[in-house]
């Protein structure tokens, strides 16, 4: 008999947030790739374009406010920074109204 929980074990909470393709660095469209690590948090994002982007963080859907370029998530994934300008917006301050 098999005394598990019928739904398996309680998965870890993963923060998934919305990623845009368009590359931080050369702005191309659709530049966007994935290398799966070993766990989620070793993942990251590339430029498949070849300008050299690369990083953990993967690209925020919502272009600077400043200055229009993209911008790219912070580590804990509350927050997301411009690539360029390095100006930071705060999720909560996207959605509360
Ligand atoms: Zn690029
Ligand atoms: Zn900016």
């Amino acid at each position: 008999m098999d005394l598990r929980c019928p739904f398996g074990r309680v998965p870890r909470f993963k923060p998934s947030v919305p990623t845009s393709t368009t590359c931080p660095k050369c702005l191309k469209l659709n530049a966007v790739g994935v290398r799966a690590g070993r766990s989620f948090y070793t993942r990251f994002w590339f430029c498949k374009h070849g300008c050299g982007w690369a990083c953990w963080r993967p690209p925020a859907p919502w272009p600077c406010p400043k200055c229009k370029w993209a911008k790219i998530w912070a580590a804990s994934r509350l927050s997301f920074a411009c690539f360029k300008c390095e100006h930071r917006v705060r999720l909560d301050s996207l959605f509360a109204i």
